[in-house]
């Protein structure tokens, strides 16, 4: 992969980052809570269900966030686009589609990454 490609895919990497930072660092919803359990015991209970679905996106965005960053990482190293797992070659198209992939399509069927 030559410079002007690995520098675009920092760049897409960079964006999709600021993207889940950005969208992480608005007020968690149940911080305001507080306000709104006057309510009666049905609408508590949609409200924890709420909590629920906010926690586990955060969960998803942090694991993205991470891996995000480590292929920010593998590029400033040199070591981009190259499976983690085999040492082959990722595809490009691969990588457009993921770009914070760590292994080769074959990889990722065996072991489910
Ligand atoms: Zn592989």
């Amino acid at each position: 992969m030559n410079k002007r490609e690995l520098k675009k895919f920092r760049t897409a990497l960079q964006e999709k980052r600021d993207a889940i930072v950005n969208a992480t660092g608005k007020k968690p919803h149940w911080e305001n809570m507080a306000d709104t359990r006057h309510g009666d015991f049905v609408d508590q209970a949609s409200d924890d269900n709420e909590v629920h679905v906010n926690l586990k996106l955060l969960q998803t965005d942090a694991k993205l966030l991470r891996a995000i960053e480590a292929a920010i990482e593998r590029i400033d190293k040199g070591e981009y686009g190259v499976c983690a797992a085999c040492g082959e070659a990722i595809s490009v198209a691969r990588l457009k589609a993921v770009p914070w992939t760590s292994v080769c399509i074959d990889c990722k069927g065996k072991k489910s990454i």
